[in-house]
């Protein structure tokens, strides 16, 4: 059994490639009305999970969900790739400025696991490119993350993903 202890409230961002399982885990351990997703964001704006062309817009909608439920001390966790620093910053900051800890949680899956599942999919095919170029940020992040200050990092491997309880903890607030 692998423990991964959560302070509630707080904002765990997911990270990891496409197909890497961050969808499937968020659902597993989470509430619905707990994870915000960017594809689901997308598909709010254009009806589309897939359409990059509204990222922008996707992103500012996701921002903004996040920032009012940290507004709310609701645990929020954020199911998007999360590999860039530029894609962390403005989270760890909506995090910061409402007082809220804020929890990586890695999803560290091999790329040919990632590619084999991206491939079985039915909505969405990622090129195999896409996720090479994931794995590759997703080691870029790896070293930055101890240095951006989160409450909590935790990494995962396959293996431990199936054998993880989500246990969360309820701080007193001072
Ligand atoms: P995401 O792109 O990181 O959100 O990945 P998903 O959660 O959508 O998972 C991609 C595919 O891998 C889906 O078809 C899932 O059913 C499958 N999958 C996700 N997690 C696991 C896992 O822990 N074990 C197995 N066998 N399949 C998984
Ligand atoms: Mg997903």
């Amino acid at each position: 059994m692998f423990k991964i202890t959560l302070p509630d409230p707080s904002l765990i961002l997911l990270l990891g490639a496409s197909g890497a399982g961050k969808s499937t885990f968020a659902r597993r351990h989470f509430q619905a009305t707990e994870i915000i997703s960017s594809d689901h964001c997308r598909a709010l704006i254009c009806d589309d999970e897939n359409n990059q062309a509204v990222n922008a817009e996707a992103f500012a909608l996701l921002h903004h969900l996040t920032q009012l439920r940290l507004q709310w001390n609701k645990l929020t966790v954020i199911d998007a790739t999360n590999l860039q620093t530029a894609a962390r910053e403005p989270l760890l900051k909506i995090a910061q400025e409402a007082d809220i800890s804020c929890v990586a949680l890695v999803l560290n899956i091999s790329t040919v696991r990632c590619v084999e599942r991206n491939r079985n999919r039915i909505h969405r095919v990622v090129p195999d490119e896409v996720i090479e170029q994931h794995q590759r940020e997703l080691l870029e992040a790896r070293a930055r993350l101890p240095h951006e200050g989160y409450a909590a990092l935790y990494e995962l491997s396959e293996t431990e993903i199936a054998e993880t309880r989500v246990e969360r903890i309820f701080p007193l607030k001072s």
